[in-house]
């Protein structure tokens, strides 16, 4: 494409606004998966909320223009943004968790989205550029499934991404599309913070004992095949399905349960990492 000066003031003026409005966000983390229903937007919501409770300031991003979750799984369905003055005001979950997505913008949760990539970009620059996140400790962004073009777009808007969460879970099917994924962030620079096996056993909802379905494992085999780190598994838990439909997060309303427990586990690197952490991310 032929982009004339004008375009390229235009085009460098924005990164300018996208670099004062997020100036103040100290780490931005995506969450991504390689194919939709493995858990991540419920992974995204549980990790925003497990860090706000740590005491840090966060936002939630949800970029998933065509299935937004975000609002169903924080039970803040209905709820609509305001514009400010000069800026978008994000939707507060608590005062320390900042929450954006397009579901915030459509009436009616029924009507499908059609919209050209470009009308995608322009909505996911806005989000970034016109909201107003003010100082975070974290930015966590919820992406679509695949590696198409909004997850692309959110890469290159955001410019300084600390890395990606890539949620998985066992099945081989599952596992063949995160290699798509590690591929992906190899392809833009952005790290590997690793890849996070969800529904990975059952956790009986009588006794608590864990069964395997689907053979689990296959995460950490093939994390260590691709050279990126492993941060742990989280069981299928019955009570979680009904948490998730209910706009409860089970870090914060099941908090004592087995899944929540190996979520923190998981999670517990990206809190705060030590400088080796860094060093195996790829
Ligand atoms: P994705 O964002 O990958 O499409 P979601 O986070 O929307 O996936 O989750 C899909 C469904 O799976 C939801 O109904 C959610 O309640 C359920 N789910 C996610 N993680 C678990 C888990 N560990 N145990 C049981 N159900 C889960």
């Amino acid at each position: 494409m032929h982009v004339n000066e004008q375009q390229r003031i235009q085009m460098r003026a924005e990164q300018e606004q996208i670099r004062q409005n997020i100036g103040h966000i100290k780490r931005q983390i995506l969450v991504l998966s390689g194919k939709g229903g493995v858990g991540k937007s419920s992974i995204a919501v549980n990790l925003a909320v497990w860090l706000s409770m740590q005491g840090k300031k966060v936002g939630l991003l949800d970029v998933d223009i065509h299935g937004p979750s975000v609002p169903k799984l924080l039970n803040l369905e209905g709820r609509k943004f305001q514009d400010g003055k000069e800026k978008i005001e994000p939707i507060l979950y608590s005062d320390t968790l900042k929450v954006m997505s397009i579901g915030f913008l459509i009436q009616d949760e029924n009507t499908a989205l059609i919209w050209r990539g470009p009308m995608k970009h322009n909505v996911i620059k806005q989000f970034v550029s016109d909201v107003s996140w003010g100082n975070l400790d974290f930015l966590i962004v919820d992406c679509p499934p695949g590696t198409g073009d909004e997850p692309l777009s959110i890469v290159q808007l955001l410019g300084k991404a600390e890395g990606a969460v890539i949620v998985t879970t066992p099945q081989e099917v599952a596992l063949s599309d995160v290699r798509k994924g590690i591929t992906f962030c190899r392809k833009l620079n952005l790290p590997v913070i690793g890849v996070l096996e969800n529904m990975s056993g059952f956790v009986c909802p009588k006794c608590g004992e864990i069964t395997d379905i689907f053979m689990s494992g296959g995460g950490e085999k093939m994390a260590r095949q691709m050279n990126v780190p492993f941060l742990g598994t989280i069981p299928i838990d019955p009570q979680i399905v009904r948490a998730c439909d209910s706009g409860q997060p089970y870090v914060q309303h099941y908090s004592s349960s087995q899944t929540a427990q190996a979520f923190k586990d998981a999670m517990l690197p990206l809190l705060e990492p030590k400088e080796e952490d860094y060093l195996k991310r790829k």
